[in-house]
């Protein structure tokens, strides 16, 4: 028996959640659910230069409406709290004065002003710069000396010089790293509190995380993490580290460039649901083609031996196609709540059923934010050109359309009640007697009801939403516009 899987979602609060983020969110959480381990939510904000204003809630929130359930975090607390580093503060600095006793960390007082000329040399000859190791050769008394005199300081990790550093990772295999391409990084900074790669370690240890799930830029810091463990005496957990995703055209993703956090695709109208569906299939894969996958599905499904190395594509076009998928297959119900937002935005008219518009969106429906752009017509009846009666397939010109709408008027007055049923009726009884086809009909009608060439729901739904007196007054303006075309 091993230890019970517990893994981590350990974000550091930026304000914003990144395609690649909710990703590993997503991992870090099906790796546990499908070991029957906890998954944990802890927040990384020590080398946070400036706090983002509510970037935890943005957090939390992502994961609520992902459906991503935490055992352990700062809200819900757990036996392993705090779960913010920044109320960790007192954890770290005695571990790594425990590192500076067994000589795997020193104490360095190197000026800014020193690392920065250094750094800025090493970039003039086009190197990279990497800490020169002066503080190493301080003596203990030396050391003691400075620290009792106030002088600033910071402590580093002292890494080996010869040989290589091997480790496992689940999905890239062996990975080993030349030990003279790491630096001696900073474990504690000149503030007192921790880096994000030391905190990171010890509260991973202290936390009893099993499975480390991130993405593939930390493969390289990784020997890092595990000479810490070594020194410290301690058992490594399991990497699995994640394919990069990029774009169609295989540059990577970007805030900076505009690129949509996982707030800005829900805002885009896609809904979280598909969303999460979509991105768990980017750098995994299940067996066989299925694509569709719920979170319960997920969870059954998931197998981390079918995370690919290869990096992934994150195509917005394919996430279209999962949101409809997701829109089409939920409940009218469902559905109206979610477009309710949008339809009141382009529906003002109290007397539209909004619900009776939603069955006509649902299945044509992509992504919610088109949806106010498809139903104005409703609201009112803007001006439109008469070409829009013309119509070749369906044999309609402004004649007929003329003769059709004249038709109906009379018909449709004396209609009662006003229903789809009974409109259908009467205006197809009026096709037969009149010898004509439906579409001659039914296209000038749905025409003059719109105002639109292209609607959602043909002529006899959009006459029972409008209501009888709109509908007749409708009818009303076309004949008389293409009356006076043709005159
Ligand atoms: N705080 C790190 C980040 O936000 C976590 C990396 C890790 O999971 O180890 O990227």
């Amino acid at each position: 028996m091993g230890r019970q899987v517990r893994t981590r979602y350990a974000p550091s609060p930026t304000g914003y959640v990144h395609i690649g983020n909710l990703r590993t969110a997503l991992y870090e959480y099906l790796v546990a659910r499908s070991m029957n381990g906890k998954f944990i939510l802890r927040i990384e904000d020590t080398d946070q230069e400036r706090q983002v204003e509510d970037a935890v809630d943005v957090i939390y929130n992502m994961l609520k409406v992902c459906g991503l359930k935490y055992d352990e975090g700062p809200d819900i607390g757990g036996p392993y709290g705090p779960y913010i580093q920044s109320q960790r503060r007192d954890t770290y600095l005695p571990f790594a004065k425990e590192l500076v006793e067994k000589g795997h960390a020193y104490y360095c007082f190197c000026s800014k002003e020193r690392l920065e000329s250094m750094r800025k040399e090493a970039e003039s000859r086009g190197e990279t710069f990497m800490y020169d190791r002066h503080c190493l050769r301080l003596s203990s008394e030396e050391v003691e000396e400075k620290l009792a005199s106030g002088e600033p300081w910071v402590i580093r990790q002292k890494m080996p010089r010869e040989g290589s550093t091997t480790f496992e990772d689940m999905v890239y295999g062996s990975i080993t790293i030349e030990n003279n391409m790491l630096e001696d990084q900073i474990l504690i900074k000149s503030d007192g509190l921790p880096t994000y790669n030391f905190a990171n370690v010890i509260d991973d240890h202290l936390m009893e995380i099993t499975h480390v799930v991130r993405g593939s830029e930390y493969l390289t810091s990784t020997p890092k993490y595990n000479l810490l463990y070594d020194a410290f005496g301690w058992e490594k957990p399991v990497y699995i580290h994640l394919p990069l995703i990029v774009k169609p055209d295989g540059s990577k993703i970007s805030k900076r460039k505009g690129d949509a956090s996982f707030e800005d695709l829900l805002e885009m109208g896609f809904i979280a649901e598909a969303i999460v569906n979509y991105i768990a299939l980017l750098g995994w894969s299940p067996e066989g083609t299925r694509e569709i996958f719920s979170l319960a599905e997920l969870e059954q499904a998931f197998d981390i031996r079918r995370i690919s190395k290869s990096p992934s594509c994150f195509d917005i076009e394919k996430l279209r196609w999962f949101n409809a998928e997701y829109i089409r297959t939920m409940t009218p119900e469902k559905f109206y709540s979610l477009a309710l937002p949008y339809l009141k935005e382009a529906i003002t008219n109290k007397d539209i059923d909004l619900f009776k518009v939603s069955r006509l969106l649902h299945i044509r429906t992509e992504v919610l934010t088109e949806i106010p752009s498809k139903v104005g017509f409703f609201n009112e009846l803007e001006d439109y050109d008469l070409g829009i009666y013309e119509h070749k397939k369906m044999k309609t010109n402004l004649e007929n359309s003329l003769e059709s709408l004249k038709a109906a008027l009379p018909v449709l007055e004396n209609l009662e009640p006003w229903n789809e049923e009974t409109i259908h009726s009467s205006l197809l009884s009026l096709v037969e007697s009149m010898g004509i086809k439906n579409g001659q009909m039914l296209w000038p009608v749905r025409t003059a009801l719109s105002g639109w060439q292209v609607t959602p729901g043909g002529a006899i739904e959009i006459a029972d939403i409008l209501g009888k007196d709109e509908s007749l007054r409708r009818i009303r303006i076309g004949i008389e516009r293409l009356e006076k075309a043709l005159a």
